[in-house]
């Protein structure tokens, strides 16, 4: 009776083995491992069930049952690792070719930046007044109503005011500089009364209707040249010398009487429609001219107002707003592109 059991016993174990043998090629997954391991080897498992009944067999035969189910147990636990070594290698291998990575592809160029069309302008401008001996003279971009505009002759109730609509600050006498001319006063007075020759750029405000041809900040480039013996001829030559290192060789220029307080006389100086030659075109109105810059022989007041004496010296000066000349130079119809901070625009434009 008693070998009836063992050889039973022994029977269930070999078919435990290959039951679960088989049963492992089918799992396919960590999970699938896991439930096998729980429904053969782990504690309500299948091997449990069958060492349970070991008890029911006499003595001595116990050790043959305990021996070959501890086998049967190491063989199952070594496929076991098996199996599972080979699905991580595999779930690996899947993960890597979902992923599809082809290492011998060339990298992905990056995208460089570039200088805005603002700052390239007025590079070039400072590289042309430099070369002529100018300095460049920082001021400034807050500024008190005195030097905005009493100094620049300017005294409060002046009509000409009205030429600059201002952003105040709610400190009186506080504004945003509405142009870069108060830069002249502080070059002047920093001089003074040593000849000065210096450009002055940056940031000025207009309290404005923004279109397409005004925006509320822009930049302008002012300069200004003081000393003994400066004339009309001085201040026609290095415009000349701008104008055609700016634009081209060869340009025809043209100056027209106008009024700003702080010179006299006073011109605003025009050249050559650079797209048309001065037939006439959309860009220059079909006048053949291009307004590229206001300028004039500083007025005695503000040379006064400066630290010189007007019977001794005379002086020149000039402002013009590189975004016209960028406007110009790249063909583009609508100042707002320039500060509204769309990458498109730059690379549309240099
Ligand atoms: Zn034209």
């Amino acid at each position: 009776m008693g070998n009836i059991v063992q050889q039973d016993l022994l029977q269930q174990l070999e078919q435990l083995r290959q039951e679960a043998e088989a049963a492992l090629t089918q799992a396919n997954s960590t999970e699938a491992t896991r439930t096998w391991h729980s429904e053969y080897l782990g504690r309500k498992g299948r091997l449990t069930g069958i060492l349970r009944n070991l008890g029911s067999l006499p003595g001595e035969e116990r050790p043959l049952v305990g021996k070959v189910a501890n086998e049967v147990k190491t063989e199952l636990e070594n496929a076991l690792q098996e199996r599972q070594t080979a699905i991580a290698q595999a779930e690996l291998e899947a993960a890597r070719s979902a992923e599809n990575i082809d290492v011998t592809l060339p990298g992905r160029p990056q995208t460089l930046g570039k200088l805005h069309p603002t700052t390239v302008t007025l590079r070039e401008i400072y590289a042309i007044f430099t070369a002529m001996g100018f300095q460049i003279f920082n001021s400034p971009e807050v500024e008190t109503d005195e030097y905005n505009f009493q100094l620049l002759n300017m005294p409060p109730g002046h009509p000409a005011r009205d030429m600059w609509d201002t952003f105040y600050t709610d400190s009186p006498d506080l504004l945003l500089r509405t142009h870069t001319s108060p830069g002249q006063i502080h070059a002047m007075l920093a001089y003074a009364p040593e000849p000065v020759r210096v450009i002055l750029p940056g940031k000025v405000y207009r309290y404005e209707q923004v279109t397409a041809r005004s925006e509320s900040m822009f930049y302008q480039v002012e300069g200004i040249a003081v000393g003994r013996n400066i004339t009309f001829s001085d201040l026609k030559g290095v415009l000349t010398n701008f104008a055609n290192q700016m634009y081209g060789e060869g340009r025809q220029m043209r100056f027209r009487k106008s009024y700003f307080p702080f010179t006299e006389p006073s011109v605003e100086v025009d050249i050559d429609c650079v797209l048309c030659g001065g037939k006439g075109c959309p860009i220059c109105k079909y006048t053949g001219w291009l307004e590229i810059l206001g300028a004039g022989m500083v007025h005695p007041v503000v040379l006064l107002h400066g630290g010189y004496d007007p019977v001794e010296f005379s002086g020149f000066a000039f402002g013009m707003g590189p975004e016209r000349i960028a406007l110009l130079k790249y063909g583009i119809d609508d100042i707002r592109y320039f500060y509204s901070n769309d990458v498109r625009f730059l690379e549309r434009v240099g």
